[in-house]
């Protein structure tokens, strides 16, 4: 047997004892989805307990360091916990943007303190964050914000940086215990002129206002900044260096969302069987796609995870993926029929086809849209002229 074996050999074991039946159980509803933080109230015990033993052995989070809250694996034996979890169907026990997006932020960019502070309490789920980008008038054109962080210097209350302004599509801002923020530090230069902030959600200023999705549920919010005081060393990187941090996370934020294309595994056409042929022909040609996909994702995986991937390469991930989503979702929209538009009955899970099929359309847009993922692809991996 050969080291990865044995460690596989352990690791099936060790699930096999840990890994409460409830949670083997497919994810039904966003309910069903750990998040964590202050507020976070458990489902049930199984919940629970899945997140406490998971997070005990580092396995939130398998390829961070051990000193961090991680299980120190190497890039191999964390893809075997994931394909062994996945065998058992084990649901995963965090969804977190800080463990998505945050955390590798701050284990590049990061101080040894911030190191030290903020990467274990993401590990154990104590904190949820979420992320302060997007302005009415800067998405796309990120760099043109224009919410503002003042250094002030208080001889009674202590030097902070002074917040105001606005950000907007802030997913989950209302649940959130802390906020990544982009801010403006100087008007000198465009990009140059951005510092990456992080802050309590509790903090005396902070203000969120939901948006209601098309899918009828309402998971993020307008956020305003009113005053806020924040301590100078809550800063990540350098001042005014904070546009290298924002584009390494989003980088790795468009890894996660790349998932997408995935589809939680599984051929859609043994899931759905239509009688019209024509649509068994999509659904088929969409099956050998869908496979490509995860041929093309293992490979972007494992190269990303060696830092060996082109930096752009999250971008072609990204639109790869949630177009092949959306697709997705038409397809299975396109084989329930008139069903598939019920809305709000047990039968159809509260109308899960139709809200999922909804959400989707956010896909090319969340993390950049897909015109603007195409530019990078043009311009950097392509070189395509004029791009
Ligand atoms: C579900 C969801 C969750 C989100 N969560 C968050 C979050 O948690 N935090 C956060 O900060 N933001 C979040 N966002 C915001 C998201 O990042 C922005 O919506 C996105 O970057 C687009 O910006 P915009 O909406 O301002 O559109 P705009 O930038 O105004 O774009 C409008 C249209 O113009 C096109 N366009 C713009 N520039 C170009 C160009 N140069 N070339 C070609 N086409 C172009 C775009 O593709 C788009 O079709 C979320 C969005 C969604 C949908």
């Amino acid at each position: 047997m050969t080291e990865i074996d044995t460690f596989r050999a352990e690791t099936r074991a060790w699930l096999e004892v840990n890994c409460p039946a409830e949670m083997r159980a497919p994810i039904r509803s966003e309910a069903d989805m750990c998040w964590g933080g202050r507020n976070w109230t458990f489902q049930s015990d199984a919940q629970r307990r899945w997140l406490e033993v998971m997070a005990t052995r580092g396995w939130t989070v398998p390829d961070w360091p051990r000193d961090y809250g991680g299980g120190g694996l190497t890039p191999e034996q964390a893809i075997v916990v994931k394909e062994e979890m996945a065998r058992i169907g084990a649901r995963q026990p965090l969804y977190s943007f800080g463990i998505s997006m945050l955390g590798p932020a701050l284990l590049k960019f990061g101080t040894e303190e911030q190191k030290t502070h903020y990467l274990p309490q993401i590990a154990r789920g104590e904190i949820r964050w979420c992320q302060g980008y997007s302005e009415p008038g800067a998405g796309s054109d990120l760099a043109g914000l224009q919410t503002k962080a003042e250094a002030v210097s208080d001889p009674v209350g202590g030097d902070h940086w002074l917040v105001n302004g606005q950000k907007v599509w802030t997913s989950y801002a209302d649940k959130a215990d802390w906020i990544f923020c982009l801010v403006r530090t100087s008007g000198e230069s465009k990009q140059g002129g951005i510092s990456f902030l992080l802050f309590d959600m509790a903090t005396p200023g902070v203000s969120t206002k939901p948006i209601l999705l098309i899918s009828g549920s309402s998971p993020f919010c307008e956020t305003f900044f009113d005053d806020v005081k924040v301590p100078r060393d809550q800063i990540v990187g350098e001042v005014n260096k904070g546009w290298d941090v924002a584009k390494y996370l989003l980088g790795h934020e468009r890894e996660m969302i790349s998932g997408m294309g995935l589809g939680g595994g599984g051929s859609l056409g043994a899931a759905v069987k239509p009688g019209d042929p024509l649509l068994r022909a999509e659904i088929a040609a969409f099956d050998v796609d869908a496979l490509a996909f995860q041929a093309m994702s293992e490979r972007f995986t494992a190269l990303w995870k060696a830092s060996e991937a082109h930096p752009a390469s999250p971008s072609m991930m990204k639109y790869a993926g949630t177009e092949l989503n959306k697709r997705r979702n038409e397809l299975v929209m396109a084989a329930g029929g008139s069903d598939a538009l019920e809305w709000d009955s047990e039968r159809t899970r509260k109308g899960k086809a139709a809200r999922d099929w909804l959400r989707s359309k956010g896909n090319s847009i969340e993390g950049g849209t897909s015109e603007v993922q195409l530019n990078i692809v043009a311009k950097h991996i392509l070189r395509l002229p004029g791009a």
